[in-house]
């Protein structure tokens, strides 16, 4: 049977950011939109998407890659170096979450080539 799940799963935190939408002031989290499908539970497809960041007040999200005109690689340094400004504060979450999920994360985060990030969470 095919199944088909999707949601979204963490990446880590931001620096600390003013949200625009409700003027907090805190980490906001990283997260990675996901499509999952199997076949008589067996995963053959795993579909990322989009990258966002969402305020932990009003949860809203913020799309990380508004300029388009930048290119992949710049996006991707964009995008370490936002998730380097929360990383203390989301190793201390990845020793609190479940082993399976924190694999999850890690190797989320290995397949955007973050791998100075998935070195000091397993340090
Ligand atoms: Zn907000």
């Amino acid at each position: 049977m095919l199944a088909i799940s999707s949601g979204s799963s963490y990446l880590g935190f931001t620096k600390q950011y003013k949200c625009s939408n409700c003027n907090n002031v805190g980490m906001m989290s990283v997260k990675q939109t996901y499509v999952k499908q199997s076949l008589f539970l067996i995963p053959i497809a795993n579909v990322n998407n989009n990258v966002y960041a969402q305020c932990s007040t009003c949860e809203v999200a913020f799309d990380l890659f508004k300029r388009q005109l930048i290119g992949e690689d710049k996006r991707k340094q964009e995008l370490l170096e936002i998730m380097d400004g929360g990383k203390e504060a989301f190793k201390i979450f990845l020793n609190e979450i479940d082993h399976k999920s924190r694999e999850d994360i890690l190797k989320r985060l290995n397949k955007l080539g973050a791998y100075d990030l998935v070195k000091y969470y397993c340090s």
